[in-house]
This record gives C-alpha cells, sequence and structure tokens, in this order.
C-alpha cells in the first residue's frame, strides 16, 4: 500500500463492490467499468500512483479499511457522521441521495409516510437500508446488491426499494428494469467520498488528484461520459 514515505508509483489497493451501473460495475469483459472506476484512474493518474482494484461486498469494505487489508475505496459511499467515526472520506465528488421506487401500477405508496407496513427490500449496509429500518411497521428484506434488491421490487415480493436515485434510474432509463418507476420527491441529499483507513497518507494524495482533475476539467469528462450521453 501506500502508508509510509509516498512513492511515485506506488500501487494503492482500492475496494469496489461492482454492482452499481453507472458508477461501478463489470462490463461484459469482465472488467470493471463505470464513473467511480475512471474517476479513480484519473485521481491515480494525476497524483502519480497507481491504482489496483479489489471486489469486496459492501458491507465488508469499511472493516477491510480498517483492517487495512485495502488502502482506500471508491464504491458509491456516501459520507455520513457515523462513517467518520471509523474511516476518513476525501472531499465530496458526486452529490446522490435516496429514492423510493416502486412498481409503475403502484397508486398508494407516494412517498416515505405511504411506506408504513410495507415490504420494502435494500441493499445490505447502505444508507437506503438505514432509512428503511426507520419506517414504522415495514418488513425490510435486505440483499447483497442493489440489482437483487430491485429484482424483488419487480417479481412483487416486495412493494418498493429504497436505494441511490441515480442508479434506480440508470437501470429504468436503460431498459435493464422495466415496470418500475421512481417517487420524485429524494428522500435525503447525499454526498459520496472516496474513504481511506482514518489517518491515511493516501487520503491526503487522493484529495490531491481529485482537486486537480475538478480543475483541469477531467471530472468534467467522465461526468459526459457516464450521465449526459
Ligand atoms: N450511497 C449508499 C451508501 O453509501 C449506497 C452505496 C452502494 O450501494 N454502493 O450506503
Amino acid at each position: 500500500g501506500c502508508s509510509g514515505n509516498y512513492h511515485r508509483n506506488q500501487i494503492m489497493r482500492v475496494a469496489t463492490e461492482p454492482t452499481f451501473p453507472p458508477f461501478e460495475f463489470q462490463g461484459k469483459d469482465g472488467e470493471l467499468a463505470g464513473f467511480s472506476i475512471d474517476l479513480m484512474k484519473a485521481i491515480a493518474t494525476a497524483a502519480h500512483f497507481q491504482v489496483e482494484f479489489q471486489s469486496l461486498p459492501f458491507d465488508g469494505i469499511i472493516p477491510a479499511l480498517q483492517a487495512k487489508t485495502v488502502d482506500g475505496a471508491i464504491s458509491s459511499m456516501t459520507i455520513t457522521p457515523e462513517r467518520s467515526k471509523t474511516v476518513a472520506f476525501s472531499r465530496p465528488y458526486f452529490k446522490a441521495g435516496l429514492a423510493i421506487a416502486v412498481r409503475r401500477d403502484n397508486q398508494n405508496i407516494t412517498n416515505f409516510q405511504s411506506l408504513q407496513n410495507h415490504k420494502i427490500a435494500v441493499q445490505i449496509g447502505t444508507t437506503g437500508a438505514k432509512k428503511a429500518e426507520t419506517v414504522r411497521g415495514a418488513e425490510v428484506r435486505s440483499f447483497d446488491s442493489a440489482p437483487l434488491a430491485l429484482q424483488e421490487l419487480q417479481n412483487g415480493n416486495a412493494d418498493a426499494v429504497i436505494n441511490d436515485a441515480p442508479v434506480t434510474l440508470y437501470a429504468i432509463n436503460t431498459g435493464n428494469l422495466q415496470g418500475i418507476k421512481v417517487i420524485q420527491q429524494l428522500l435525503t441529499e447525499e454526498f459520496y467520498g472516496i474513504a481511506t483507513a482514518k489517518n491515511s497518507l493516501d487520503l491526503p494524495l487522493i484529495n490531491q488528484g481529485l482537486s486537480t482533475i475538478l480543475e483541469n476539467g477531467k471530472y468534467q469528462q467522465i461526468y459526459q461520459k457516464w450521465f449526459k450521453s
């Protein structure tokens, strides 16, 4: 890893949970792809280090950072006060938020309040899962990935999914997820950060690279590629 003294072209081990298109997913060739993957590669180029991605379950990422089996994580991870107790975050790199998804013919679930006493599918360990646990009388079903939670909704085994809006919307807009709509009003405003262990010496390097690509247009180019085509 990059702990200790920095050397140009040192390898940073970066965890990701690649079932979250368009941010991080496995392309048809099996290679990691997505906004976050391109972003992390650009950060590394800008700050002169190398990245080696490691796929992990989402709820395994923070433990891996703490155990230092990885040096960083880019996985659409929302910066929260709770997570900030155990890991450190880069400056925010993306603004997102949670949305409720329901089947297109659903007329009763129209906002957060109307989720009461319904079955809600979520991805384990996420901010969406936390939010679902605050709904009175709800039965919360946890899945290893957002696509699995959305599939449960599509199958009629859940009434709603609480997930990051850009991911659910991307699935709908690409035609990968049919018969599902998103409730207009977002539940939260959340910011993604790249996570490291506390006091990591990699973090200043990541922030430096991130600032460089925000200033030189590279961030915008990657954003256009994934969100404006
Ligand atoms: N942004 C959400 C969170 O941090 C979901 C992340 C994810 O599923 N990859 O919990």
